[in-house]
């Protein structure tokens, strides 16, 4: 008989976080000021973020105790199950034996509450009032809204105006966890009025909403800001996805060959390989091969450049080094707004310089035909974010097939789709259209990175 579910009980959850900061080859360089580009100091980054997440986001200590309150509130859903694709592996008539860790499983329906459990833990701890940030189409917006509530924190979520006002369903979703949602540019914010004045019916974007949140935050006693990737302590709390699913392939009796996770700032991603990869590093793996999965809409890691840039359009946020298209680069349109980010995880970028994980790039089409191939297999219908690490397994599955080898590939599959079936309904309209990005328009954008003097 097959075994298509790994579950493990709710007293091996783990206990600790996972920091690859110490077992690093290369630690990635340290963040930069936004205005002066010199060296930032904790102190820059207190009126930000609580004080224990600046500690996280450069400690030296590899295993982070999870405080109790956070672990009782991830049990709400977790452990999350870890599949085997059986019917996949038929329906693709592969020897390769795919599994896979199923994240759609949290209430808002992907792994951010995972890290949004843990600032708001810390925030309340400390003493912060409420919490301000930015989303564009929902995703992480709904995962704070979940995440104060259990925390009794306030929270402010500026919603990209052209997402508020075409994508209700997820602004519905974080009203009802008491998310105080308001499209951006708002007229709350110096920012949102400044913008709003020069052009009064911009339909937004999501720099434009960070400085808003940025704004929000700063400017109100008590009130902190949130962000839901990219930076070290959102990777260091999402490794519960690849120590949980490190015990469950360990149950299956197997260790990957090859993992893959789709990457808009690296969290989800980061958070299934850290705990694998560090087998890599230290020579005990040293041929499994770790795919990072992006947008051809937003190629940061296999078209950008490895440089100091700003974090967000505004130029407000830490600077620090990543692969880069550029922090006002405007990608195209595309449906996985999740990964139409310019830049990239800081520890994601510094490991693929140092040669222990790569990228490759999809266009919408070919992703949303991969996520139909599993919904008819799996049932699951996902996000389209996820989508992109199903066309990378459907082709490294096929390759297999060619070569008769049964590789073992384990893949992330970050959230569900429900909230993005108008995507869907456009793929089935054969309304989708595939951009050919030209290397002129990142080049252009990579005209205005900081000058960083050496
Ligand atoms: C936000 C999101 C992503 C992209 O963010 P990462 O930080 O790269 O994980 C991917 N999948 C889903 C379902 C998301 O909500």
């Amino acid at each position: 008989m097959t075994q298509y579910k790994y579950f493990l009980p709710e007293k091996d959850m783990p206990t600790h976080w996972y920091n690859i900061l110490p077992d690093m080859k290369t630690p990635p360089p340290p963040y930069r000021h936004p205005i002066t580009l010199e060296l930032m100091t904790p102190a820059d980054l207190a009126t930000v973020f609580p004080q224990a997440l600046i500690e996280q986001e450069s400690s030296q200590e590899r295993w982070i105790e999870i405080p109790d309150e956070v672990r009782d509130a991830l049990k709400m859903w977790r452990p999350s199950p870890l599949y085997r694709a059986a019917r996949w592996e038929k329906a693709l008539d592969t020897p390769a034996k795919i599994y896979y860790k199923w994240e759609g499983v949290s209430p808002p329906g992907s792994h951010k509450p995972n890290t949004a459990i843990a600032q708001c833990y810390y925030a309340k701890q400390e003493g912060v009032k409420g919490l301000a940030t930015e989303t564009g189409a929902g995703q992480w917006g709904s995962a704070l809204s979940f995440a104060t509530q259990l925390f009794g924190l306030e929270i402010k979520v500026f919603m990209v105006r052209i997402s508020y006002d075409q994508k209700p369903y997820r602004r519905i979703a974080m009203e009802t966890w008491g998310g105080n949602v308001v499209p951006s540019p708002s007229p709350e914010t110096n920012a949102g009025r400044a913008i709003l004045e020069a052009n009064p019916h911009t339909s937004g974007s999501l720099g434009m909403a960070i400085s808003e949140a940025i704004e929000y935050a700063v400017t109100r006693e008590g009130w902190k800001y949130a962000l839901g990737s990219v930076v070290n302590f959102v990777m260091l709390h999402q490794t519960v996805i690849g120590l949980e699913a490190r015990k469950q392939m360990e149950m299956a009796d197997a260790y990957p060959d090859i993992l893959i996770g789709c990457v808009g700032g690296g969290s989800n991603f980061a958070g299934l390989f850290l705990p694998f990869v560090k087998d890599k590093i230290s020579g005990a793996k040293s041929d499994m091969r770790v795919i990072n999965v992006e947008s051809t809409a937003c190629p940061s890691l296999t078209r950008g450049k490895y440089a100091y840039d700003w974090g967000d359009t505004a130029k407000t946020g830490p600077v620090a080094k990543m692969h880069t298209v550029g922090h006002d680069f405007v990608p195209a349109p595309v449906h996985a707004g999740g990964l139409r980010y310019h830049g990239m995880s800081p520890i994601i970028c510094r490991l693929m310089e140092d040669g222990y994980v790569e990228a490759r790039a999809y266009h919408q089409n070919e992703i949303f035909e991969a996520a139909h191939s599993f919904a008819r297999s799996e049932g699951f219908i996902v996000a389209p974010e996820t989508a992109h690490a199903l066309q990378a397994v459907r082709e490294e599955a096929l390759a297999c097939k060619e070569s008769g080898e049964e590789k073992t590939i384990l893949f992330n599959c970050s959230g569900h789709g429900h909230f993005d079936l108008a995507s869907y309904d456009a793929y089935h309209r054969q309304e989708l259209q595939d951009y050919d990005l030209e290397d002129e328009k990142i080049q252009q954008s990579l005209k205005r990175l900081p000058n960083i003097p050496v």
